[in-house]
């Protein structure tokens, strides 16, 4: 089994590759590490990172949509958005950094990669953004089908699998998306977060007509369904905002809305696509990297031959066993990666958990994340993978 750890690039950097490596391997008894080779951040979108054990600092807030390797000019030639290096970090190439010491000490390296969550990128190239329902550009999404989104989003993968010994890469935030918070003043549910991740931009609609979809209809049933809640009573907006109303479910609008189902459709097509075109790179490459990712339920089947390891991250060993019964109903051979979170408040943490991940066959243990746990965790992680052996 893998057993490893997420890393973001600053506590390698403040702590050093020894350091580092010396706590993941013969602390915690780790065998892989997941570095970002790009991340998100910055105010005011995401808070900051309290660093439990760091050798240097105790708070650190990352900057938004940059990465940390070296990136290689020749791949970004002929795309418009280019990779923005992080500034905090300098010249430091973190990926190069792991893979050395990595290599020393016979640990894999995934590289960890935020596709379409940009909130530098998709801020200073709006025409790249998502164009949302209100025909406003989020300045925290690039759209999969905008065609300098996507150029880039490909190069980068080019370049990290081609000049990067990895042994695969993890694929974060390859969906439709936004992290602006509910627009203040508006009705919020579960329909309206799904109606406000669409995306109504000019490469979207010719992508769906090019695909055969009625994009017409599609734009219409949307936003029939929002001025519903835009025009919703006071108080009756406020009572579904406390979440005090029953209110249907996006799921329960598509079966009965054509233009629904359709963009429903449209947006898995758009994410299976860009996704096989990352393939098709990587296998042009003639490397043998896995894929690892969340994947929305609606998709599992399509995604089959596309991911090497499904991610889960439940709360409780029961949920363990119920997501990967239900996935592997419908996807009998998948790959689990078991995601756990070691942070205040949503840990998922116990000798339990790793005893009942053993058992359901989970190929992948990942534990998120080195820098904000506490330097007790790598003790435990240890003595919980050595006891869940016997
Ligand atoms: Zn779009």
């Amino acid at each position: 089994m893998i057993a490893g750890i997420y890393l973001h690039p600053w506590d390698l950097f403040d702590d050093g590759a020894k350091v580092t490596f010396d706590n993941i391997v013969d602390r915690a008894g780790l065998n892989s590490v997941t570095i970002a080779a790009t991340y998100h951040g910055g105010p005011p979108f995401r808070g900051g990172f309290f660093l439990q054990h760091n050798l240097r600092r105790r708070f650190y807030i990352p900057e938004a949509g940059v990465v940390y390797f070296n990136p290689h000019p020749e791949y970004y030639r002929g795309t418009r958005l280019k990779p923005i290096k992080s500034r905090q970090l300098g010249d430091y190439d973190a990926l190069d950094v792991a893979l050395k010491e990595a290599k020393e000490r016979n640990v894999q390296v995934f590289a960890w990669i935020i596709c379409l969550r940009n909130e530098r990128l998709a801020a200073e190239n709006p025409e790249c953004a998502i164009e949302n329902i209100f025909g406003v550009r989020d300045p925290t999404w690039l759209c999969p089908n905008n065609p300098n989104s996507k150029e880039y989003l490909l190069a980068l993968i080019e370049d990290i699998v081609s000049n990067y010994d990895v042994s695969g890469l993890e694929l974060e935030s390859l969906n439709f998306g936004s992290l602006l918070p509910h627009p203040r003043g508006l009705a919020a549910d579960n329909l309206t977060d799904a109606l406000l991740k669409m995306c109504f931009c000019d490469n979207c609609r010719r992508a769906a007509k090019n695909m055969g979809y009625d994009w017409e209809t599609m734009e219409r049933d949307a936003k029939e369904v929002m001025r519903v809640y835009m025009n919703m009573e006071p108080r009756v907006a406020d009572s579904i905002t406390r979440g005090r109303v029953n209110t249907i479910s996006f799921i329960q609008m598509v079966v009965q809305m054509k233009g629904l189902e359709d963009f429903m459709r449209f947006q898995a097509d758009t994410l299976i696509q860009v996704l096989s075109e990352m393939r098709e790179r990587i296998g042009r490459l003639g490397r043998e990297g896995s894929v690892s990712m969340y994947c929305d339920f609606l998709l599992l089947r399509r995604l089959r031959e596309l991911v090497n390891y499904y991610i889960v991250n439940p709360t409780t060993p029961e949920q363990l066993i119920y997501q990967a019964s239900m996935i592997r109903l419908m996807v009998p051979e998948a790959k689990l990666q078991l995601n756990i979170n070691m942070l205040p408040g949503t840990r998922n943490f116990s000798l339990e958990m790793i005893e009942t991940a053993r058992k359901a066959h989970v190929r992948f243990i990942n534990f998120y994340n080195y820098g904000n746990m506490h330097t007790k965790d790598f003790d435990e992680i240890k003595v919980a993978l050595a006891c869940a052996k016997e």
